[in-house]
């Protein structure tokens, strides 16, 4: 690890212990992290490293994004969902904005001025994206979206959206060229934002459903060119899949070190819980298996800093890194006992905060499919 990067860990763990370690349970009970915190994030210099300087950013490689999820991942401070705003909404910004729109949003949402979310999945449709119904229609020099979103990370907290809807096919037998990338404004008429739904893990982050009702945008905030959403929407998929490992495997290796700590501290029977066989076994084959990710992460994180990982790769290490996620909180929280099943014990956070790494930024299943699909339909 270079120098550089060794002390942006340091200060961004350093901001973590100060700006977020202490309130994140007041937020958890308010289902969601306030706005201000991107805008103390932005001044520090902590969102979205790889935005170009030209645009406000620091146009920093790859390491410093991951540095940041790691960090806050090993903190098991869940509400806090910077990977999302500057690695995965900010690209299609920066990467499949004209010039303007650059001009107009990226300064903003490395500021924090700028709070982003995007909104693929609907009611009736996730892993089929093809299968969305809210439309976005031409009306002279406006937009007019009508339909519904649910399941919306940070939906709450953003002030900027980016989403996917259907305009009119020019072949309908092709739909995924008619799915459009829009950039949507907390203040656009028509817009609203629903219900913040309650969920089992993930207690800080707002995830909520939104409403589009004859929802008026202008014209030029179509986002890169009419008909090409699948195509932006698959171009990025990788990054988000690599901040799912990323996540999993950090919150992983916390599992492992706190359980240590806990049964050196434990007794039953007059020995430490430690000193039972089973214990010893189960927390060796969790150290195994987290040191077996962390080999394939790093992998991955260093190649995507230098080109870009492959999706196929990515899928690869979104679904180990989750499922071994799930396998090592689940071993980690039983060797806690009762003390394990409660929520002020982070043993019982990263539980409930680990099913959902493989559900969401495309199923394992899904994930399984693109994999067997590059080893067999090609
Ligand atoms: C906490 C949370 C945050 C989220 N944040 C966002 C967000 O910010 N923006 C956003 O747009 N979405 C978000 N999502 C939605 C998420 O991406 C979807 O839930 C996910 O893609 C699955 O879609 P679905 O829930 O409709 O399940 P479905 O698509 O209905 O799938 C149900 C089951 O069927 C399986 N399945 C579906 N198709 C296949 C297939 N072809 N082969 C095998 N099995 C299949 C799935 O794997 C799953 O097990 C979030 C979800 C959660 C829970």
């Amino acid at each position: 690890m270079s120098e550089e990067l060794k002390s942006f860990r340091d200060t961004f763990k350093r901001w973590i212990e100060k700006e977020i370690i202490p309130f994140h349970e007041e937020w958890e009970k308010a289902g969601m992290v306030p706005r201000e915190l991107y805008k103390k994030a932005g001044e520090q210099g902590f969102l979205c490293p790889l935005v170009k300087e030209e645009y406000g950013g620091l146009g920093l490689d790859y390491h410093f994004s991951a540095v940041i999820t790691e960090e806050l991942s090993f903190a098991m401070v869940s509400g806090v969902a910077f990977w999302l705003h500057s690695d995965i909404i900010v690209p299609y910004i920066e990467h499949y904005g004209n010039e303007t729109q650059k001009q107009k949003y990226l300064p903003g949402c490395v500021s924090g001025d700028y709070v982003t979310a995007v909104a693929m999945t609907e009611p009736g449709t996730g892993s089929d994206l093809q299968g969305i119904s809210t439309k976005a229609v031409l009306e002279g020099d406006h937009w007019v979206l009508n339909g519904a979103k649910t399941f919306i990370s940070n939906g709450h907290v953003a002030n900027l959206y980016v989403v996917v809807a259907e305009t009119p096919a020019k072949d309908p037998n092709q739909k995924f060229k008619s799915l459009s990338l829009f950039l949507v404004e907390e203040n656009d008429v028509g817009f609203e934002r629903g219900r913040k739904l309650q969920k089992i893990g993930l207690k800080a982050q707002d995830t909520a459903e939104l409403a589009f009702v004859n929802c008026r945008i202008p014209k030029d905030r179509l986002l890169g060119e009419e008909g090409k959403g699948f195509i932006y929407l698959s171009n990025e998929l990788a990054q988000e899949r690599l901040g799912v490992a990323i996540m999993s495997q950090a919150m992983a290796e916390k599992c492992v070190e706190i359980t240590a700590d806990y049964v050196k501290g434990r007794k039953a029977f007059k020995k430490r819980i430690a000193d039972f066989q089973n214990t010893r076994f189960k927390l060796a084959e969790c150290a195994t298996e987290v040191k077996v990710g962390r080999a394939f992460v790093d992998r991955l994180i260093e190649i995507h800093a230098k080109e870009k990982c492959s999706t196929v790769e990515a899928s690869m290490a979104k679904t180990w890194c989750s499922e071994m996620f799930c396998r090592v909180a689940d071993e980690c929280l039983q060797l806690h006992g009762g003390y394990g099943y409660m929520w002020e014990y982070t043993i019982a956070r990263a539980y409930a905060d680990a099913r959902v790494q493989r559900i969401y930024a495309g199923t394992n299943e899904i994930m399984k499919e693109i994999i067997a699909r590059d080893l067999l339909d090609k």
